[in-house]
């Protein structure tokens, strides 16, 4: 049994839907059981959000004409999909009833002026279970029963709307006694992916772009041989193509490689998506809708023997390294605690920290649309030691973190040197570096404006650009 997931793009319009009906079909063909996950129609899910929150700023127009432009979007996909008109009439009429839900639930969202994780969710999550009848339609249309699956259903999570985790016992019960008696009765169910419902069923989501990590939940429920991530791109790249030209297909990594690219800027998966295929040891195939002969990535426990060090160069831009700098912070215990828990009580996420041995600054990344607060939450929690000039001074700079991934750096040794070699021999200032705290990764920090330098020129250096 595969389970297959179609991205946003794959979903975007009615030729790429009909694509990603023939590539299920060629499965059905060959006799694999296939459980089908779906995303959205690409930018739907961010007209859906801004629908609420216009909704919730006070603007009553806005939801309106996003409502109209889903509804001639989706007509428009209904109509160059499905040939059978008495299905096609039926479609439209769910479409209609669910967008007509959207408006009423924006109505109510604009009436109260306050827009709730959960209502958020009720919202967006929309999107798939439009393209998920769509799809379904289209094969049973074409001669494969096939039908819609709610996966509120099927996932069920805690109430943590927004980035709800699911709870697996539960979810294996639900998804197998749904689903399981559907494949035996030769019907496909197509799944809403990003979505889920709390025990009591309040529908929630898995976070953005989760519809990846839906496919690897059922896979795990469901115990899939495999599971397919069909996108838009040929699999997993040593770079971003849109930096690297030279930037390769990677055909095989390790599940840790995978999560380490993900989580460091890869936008191919959504890096928890990893969590239930290695736990249950399933391969994950990434796949490209657009060339579907391509092989791909395959994604597994074991990374590809005599490969290099390096698999791929990833960058996450938009960072604020943060500096606390004093040269009476040597020796006084304390300052890291207090520095962390007054980031952590401003909920910032912290990407990487490090701090150098003469103690005389402590330096971590965040994201850039959290600095201001941090560092007014910082100067008030060390106004004392400001005033004493333990610590002299607070500051930003703009930066982006370029992180070299691969399994084999934790036992070859060299790999920071021809980085920084790399960096150096093109005058790229290294403003701090991380690693150790993953034995995959090395993270280096370089100013904004220099990143996409950097990616390339660490590309280059370590041959990633050669088969
Ligand atoms: N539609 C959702 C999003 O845009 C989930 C997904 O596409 O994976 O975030
Ligand atoms: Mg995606």
């Amino acid at each position: 049994m595969i389970v297959m997931k179609f991205g946003g793009t794959s979903m975007g319009n009615s030729e790429v839907i009909n694509r990603a009906g023939k590539i299920i079909q060629q499965r059905l063909e060959e006799g694999q059981e296939t459980v089908v996950v779906v995303s959205a129609m690409s930018g739907v899910t961010d007209s859906l959000t801004h629908a609420a929150r216009s909704a919730a700023s006070g603007d009553d127009l806005t939801f309106r004409q996003i409502k109209h432009r889903l509804l001639s979007q989706h007509h428009q996909a209904v109509t160059e999909c499905i040939q059978d008109k008495h299905r096609q009439r039926e479609l439209l009429d769910q479409i209609e009833t669910r967008l007509s839900e959207l408006e009423a639930l924006c109505q109510s969202i604009y009436i109260l002026g306050e827009l709730t994780a959960r209502g958020m969710d009720a919202v967006s999550s929309l999107g798939e279970r439009l393209t998920a009848r769509i799809l379904a339609a289209l094969l049973t249309d074409q001669g494969f029963p096939a039908q819609a699956v709610d996966a509120t259903e099927l996932i069920i999570t805690n109430d943590e709307f927004g980035a709800a985790i699911p709870l697996m016992e539960k979810t294996r019960d639900r998804a197998r006694s749904r689903l399981l008696p559907l494949l035996a009765e030769g019907i496909t169910p197509v799944v809403t992916g990003f979505i889920g419902a709390t025990r009591d069923g309040i529908t929630t989501t898995l976070g953005r772009g989760g519809s990846d990590y839906t496919a690897a939940i059922l896979g795990q429920a469901l115990n899939a041989d495999e599971v397919w991530i069909w996108t838009d791109v040929d699999g997993i790249m040593s770079a971003d193509p849109r930096l690297v030209e030279e930037a390769r297909t990677l055909p095989q990594i390790s599940y840790a490689e995978a999560a380490e690219l993900s989580y460091f800027g890869a936008k191919v998966l959504h890096s928890k998506t990893i969590i239930p295929t290695q736990e249950a040891d399933i391969p994950l195939r990434i796949l490209n809708t657009l060339n579907p002969s391509h092989p791909g990535t395959l994604v597994c426990r074991e990374t590809l023997q005599n490969e290099r060090a390096v698999k791929g160069i990833t960058a996450i831009t938009d960072i604020a390294l943060t500096t606390v700098e004093g040269r009476g912070m040597i020796g006084v215990p304390g300052i890291a605690a207090k520095v962390f828990t007054t980031v952590a009580r401003e909920g910032v996420n912290v990407l990487m920290i490090t701090q150098s041995s003469s103690e005389q600054n402590i330096c971590f990344a965040i994201p850039r649309t959290d600095v201001e607060r941090t560092v007014k939450a910082l100067e008030e929690a060390f106004a004392p030691e400001l005033t004493r000039r333990n610590v002299d001074r607070i500051w930003v700079q703009e930066a982006a973190i370029i992180a070299a991934v691969g399994a084999g750096i934790q036992n070859t040794p060299g790999v920071a040197a021809r980085l920084f070699n790399a960096l150096g021999k093109h005058g790229i200032n290294c403003l701090c570096i991380a690693q150790g705290s993953s034995k995959h990764n090395i993270s280096i920090v370089v100013s904004e404006s220099k990143y996409e330098a950097a990616v390339r020129h660490i590309h280059k250096e370590l041959g990633l650009d050669e088969e």
